[in-house]
């Protein structure tokens, strides 16, 4: 039976995953979501002892039955070959008593890869059908266009420009966007910061003149946001896949629960996790680590979402958030589906900055859910204890959740930790929290001095930009944004 999708705000509107994919945001605002997720379970007897491929087939055959067999298959091959470091593509590896699940073995060493490297190939085959080109615009404050990027190079019938703010990217992050390969990408520093970057792009996307000059041309734009449904999907293949892994090196038996503990920005990566569980696999705890930005850690002790609080840069910045988009899914599903009361929330929300859940709903969510949060010293303590007692190098992200985990009891399950980023996307704090003044180093220097003190490698993604040649100089003014992407899209399609 074919997976249909909705807003998560109302039922009236039925599409089918492509659409939902090509959309990427509901008409009213809504993010899509399906009924049917958990009617049919996953077989885990074989899950546990197959091959991540073929736990992701199984996972997009499921959730996104309109694709066919061949076209997952394809999809599968394109975005798990050897653009990722290892044929395992996430590997799980021993954490003191505990598992990390590796999750940055991507072309830019972060989780996000896991699904903008199938996002892209998913778009180009729902396309197809009905022949436009798709141009991504996206603004980005570092990680997220980088990813995007590597996604979409190359991918047939689609375009991808990205906007960072000149001058407030790390060294590293300027060069992967500066020397981006690819026949389909534009790349452009803004005189400007992300916000302004962030509402340019908007902007563009509601300019009624761009839009309908692209559309003459059979060019549509979209983005590459975390709330699309193509981009959620595909970490659930992870969860199970780690459960995999626990099987088959005997840390666990067929059908034993296992704890998973995420770290936390926009609720995509937990949300997955979710996933998984409805969709039969063995979850214990999902636990929600969050940063100094702790919203999701206040929600789930007391039921009121307030993001009415002082924003704090941390040094782990893809989890400086305060609005978790991909929450409102989870409200839909803890609601058996009441799109009433997600709208009447989200309204609340965008209104007035606050929402407050009522017990019975906290108290399903608590079933599955706990939480908790680390403080930048809590993080960099982490990262010390965690190279001194284990001789593990992790990244701020990945330690955020590993503090997390540490202050709470086991309860007797395996529990496994994500690890969000290779620790070498972010050699200066890290390089910092070792106990190195960095005071006066670029990005190579500190990457040279964390190898050389602890003998672990830089992974060639990062260190091969040294002698990268630079293919994007440009740096545009904001009103000049919207005249580069439809001049990328000339060039482009
Ligand atoms: C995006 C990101 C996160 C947060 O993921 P969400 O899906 O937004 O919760 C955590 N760590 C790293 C390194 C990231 O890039």
């Amino acid at each position: 039976m074919e997976t249909l999708y909705h807003s998560t705000r109302s039922s009236n509107e039925l599409v089918t995953s492509k659409q939902a994919i090509l959309a990427g945001i509901a008409p009213d605002g809504g993010l899509y979501v399906s009924d049917q997720l958990g009617e049919s379970k996953v077989d885990l007897g074989r899950i546990a002892a197959q091959s991540y491929h073929a736990t992701a087939r199984d996972v997009l055959g499921t959730l996104l039955s309109d694709y066919t067999e061949q076209e997952v298959a394809a999809c599968v091959e394109g975005a798990y070959g050897d653009n990722f470091d290892t044929p395992a593509v996430t590997p799980l590896t021993p954490l003191g008593a505990d598992w990390l699940l590796e999750l940055y073995h991507g072309p830019t060493c972060a989780f996000k890869d896991v699904a903008l490297q199938m996002l892209p190939r998913l778009m180009s085959v729902a396309r197809e059908g009905d022949g436009h080109n798709v141009m991504i615009v996206t603004a980005t404050s570092g990680d997220t266009g980088k990813a995007a990027l590597e996604g979409f190079a190359d991918v047939p019938g689609t375009g991808v420009t990205v906007f960072y703010p000149d001058g407030k990217v790390s060294d590293i992050q300027h060069l992967q966007m500066a020397t981006q390969r690819g026949n389909n990408v534009a790349v452009a520093g803004i005189r400007g910061t992300f916000d302004d970057a962030q509402t340019q792009v908007k902007r563009i996307f509601a300019d009624a003149d761009v839009n309908a000059r692209l559309a003459a041309a059979g060019t549509v734009l979209s983005s590459a946001n975390s709330i699309n449904v193509g981009r959620l999907v595909p970490q659930v293949t992870y969860y199970m896949d780690a459960y995999a892994q626990l099987v088959q090196c005997g840390a666990i038996a067929l059908g034993d629960e296992v704890d998973y503990c995420v770290p936390t920005g926009n609720f995509g990566d937990v949300l997955a996790g979710f996933y998984a569980k409805c969709l039969g696999l063995p979850v214990g705890q999902l636990i929600v680590a969050s940063n100094t930005n702790k919203v999701l850690t206040d929600f789930i002790e007391t039921g009121t979402y307030d993001r009415r609080r002082e924003f704090v840069k941390t040094i782990s910045p893809s989890m400086d958030i305060l609005v978790s988009s991909n929450l409102e899914r989870l409200l839909y599903y803890l609601t058996d589906g009441d799109c009433e009361r997600v709208a009447a929330w989200m309204r609340s929300l965008s209104e007035t900055g606050v929402y407050t859940l009522p017990t019975d709903v906290m108290d399903r969510m608590r079933e599955t859910f706990s939480c908790g949060f680390a403080t930048d010293d809590d993080t960099r303590e982490t990262i010390r204890s965690t190279w001194e007692g284990e001789h593990v190098l992790i990244d701020p992200h990945t330690a955020v959740g590993k503090c997390v985990i540490d202050r709470r009891a086991s309860e007797g399950r395996q529990r496994v930790c994500l690890s969000t980023a290779n620790p070498y996307k972010f050699s200066a704090d890290v390089l910092a929290a070792l106990g190195t003044d960095t005071t006066g180093m670029d990005g190579f220097a500190c990457m040279d001095a964390l190898q050389q003190m602890t003998g672990v490698e830089a992974p060639a993604q990062l260190s091969g930009l040294r002698t990268a040649e630079v293919l994007h100089p440009d740096v545009c003014d904001q009103n000049e944004m919207a005249a580069f992407v439809e001049s990328a899209c000339a060039r482009i399609f």
